[in-house]
């Protein structure tokens, strides 16, 4: 199943998340928040416990960087992040915008976002 004409990554994260999620045996909205939530904080810990190997010289960042270890945590944490948001009623890529926006105003910042 093929979402490449869609324009925003979010958007085609959104889409995607839900259509495979009874891959895993289960749709979206049978996890509750604190399981989506639950997620995305071991996910979290996941960066966390490769950014402690490189703190501590298990390895360096770039040998980490080769073996896309925290491109793959981060990445995780977004994928299950976008599942929370949905099962929230939230959209991801509106939020982003609006609390970036939002943030840029604040700090007295013209840079902005948006999507399309
Ligand atoms: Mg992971």
């Amino acid at each position: 199943m093929g979402y490449k004409n869609k324009t925003s990554v979010l958007v085609q994260l959104r889409e995607a998340n839900a259509d495979r999620c009874p891959t895993f045996g289960h749709e979206v909205k049978d996890w509750s928040l604190p399981q989506w939530g639950n997620a995305v904080a071991g996910e979290v810990g996941e960066l966390c416990n490769v950014i402690k190997k490189i703190d501590r010289g298990d390895f360096s960042l770039k040998e980490a960087n080769k073996q896309f270890l925290i491109a793959d945590e981060a990445a995780d944490i977004v994928i299950y992040l976008d599942l929370l948001c949905q099962r929230a009623g939230v959209s991801l890529q509106t939020a982003l915008v609006q609390k970036f926006n939002e943030t840029s105003e604040k700090i007295g910042s013209d840079i902005t976002i948006f999507h399309y």
